[in-house]
Formats: C-alpha cells, sequence, structure tokens
C-alpha cells in the first residue's frame, strides 16, 4: 500500500515498538491524524523529555532522572540489604508492594549462553564493587524463575559465597517462566518473606 511519505515514517516508527505490527502501527498513526495539534506535540515532547532526562543509576542500574536515583539516596533505607533484579521495571514491581527497605541492584539482563550473553555482559561488576565497603549483609536475588533467571541466581550466588554475606532467592511460588514484573503484589510480598538462603 502506498502511503504519503510522513505517514509511512509514521507506521514505521510505530513498528519500531514492542508488539507493534504492521496493522496496529498503521492504525495507531492514522489515530495521531485524527489528534489534537497540541495533544500531539505533548506526546512528541513526552518522548523526547523521557530519553533525554531519563539515564541508569550509576550506583544501582535503576532509571533515574537524578544520579543517585531516589532510592539509593533515600537515608531511611536499609543500607544493608540489596535486592538484585534483572529489570528497572522489577524495582517498579517490587516498590509497589512496599513491604522491601532495603536498597536493589539491576542487572540490565540474565546470563544466557544460548544468546551469547555472559556475566560480564550484564552489570555483575558494579555488584561486586558495592560489596567492598562492607555494609552490606544479606543479598536477595530476585532475577525472573526461568532458566536464564535461575543460571543468573546461581552464578551470583557462587560468585559472592567466599564473601560470607548471607544469600537468599526469593521463594517459589511465582509463576514458573513469568517475568517477575508481571506478579501481583500480594505473590511477590510472599515470595520476598519466604527467600531461602542459598
Ligand atoms: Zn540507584
Amino acid at each position: 500500500m502506498h502511503y504519503p511519505e510522513p505517514i509511512s515514517k509514521l507506521i514505521d516508527s510505530f513498528m519500531k515498538l514492542p508488539g507493534i505490527g504492521p496493522k496496529t502501527a498503521a492504525r495507531l498513526a492514522f489515530f495521531v491524524l485524527s489528534m489534537k495539534e497540541d495533544t500531539v506535540l505533548d506526546f512528541a515532547k513526552a518522548l523526547v523529555n523521557a530519553k533525554r532526562n531519563l539515564s541508569y543509576c550509576t550506583v544501582c542500574g535503576h532509571i533515574t532522572d537524578q544520579d543517585p536515583c531516589y532510592i539509593c539516596e533515600d537515608a531511611r533505607r536499609d543500607r544493608s540489604v540489596i535486592c538484585v533484579v534483572q529489570d528497572p521495571k522489577d524495582v517498579i514491581a517490587m516498590e509497589k508492594m512496599k513491604d522491601y527497605t532495603g536498597l536493589y541492584h539491576v542487572l540490565h539482563g540474565a546470563i544466557s549462553p544460548m544468546d551469547g550473553i555472559g556475566p560480564e555482559d550484564i552489570n555483575i561488576p558494579d555488584l561486586l564493587k558495592r560489596l567492598q565497603d562492607e555494609t552490606v549483609e544479606e543479598i536477595i536475588l530476585a532475577t525472573n524463575p526461568n532458566i536464564e533467571g535461575e543460571a543468573t541466581a546461581m552464578y551470583i550466588s557462587r560468585l559472592l559465597k567466599p564473601s560470607g554475606i548471607k544469600i537468599t532467592r526469593i521463594a517459589h511460588g511465582l509463576p514458573v517462566g513469568g517475568d517477575l514484573e508481571y506478579a501481583d503484589e500480594v505473590t511477590l510480598s510472599k515470595a520476598l518473606e519466604g527467600r531461602r538462603e542459598v
């Protein structure tokens, strides 16, 4: 189908988003055309601002508009516990639960030999750096309950064993193969409460 160039560009842009195929992209593009110009401008500005003003916390790797992030900066948080997660979205899921008062460490991925992702490709070296000041007493491994998440948890627990720091893994009960970010607050709260030393 031949669209005028501005529309095909818009469709192409929507198709860069996850889960958006050509049909949905075309529907969204035509919807944008029907929107008020002000609304479209606000939308475009929100996209650019989010990209320009957000980066990753240099301490924990969470997404933030200040560095260190508000969690790392918060003096009321328990600095003796670090919860290790795969993705910034997992931090948001954990924070919604409100039961956890420690700090986080975001790996930005999981070990996956099939995809060529090794320990050096995720944010593990920074985690080791954070453990050098000896305030950390417990590391909670909250990687996803799938093959990659389990392999990552096992790797980190082996790596940290000699340090003598208590290492725990959140309980099963999270849907196997499911991502942490999709777990509801009660399930997540129970998984955290039922964590076991590994
Ligand atoms: Zn942080």
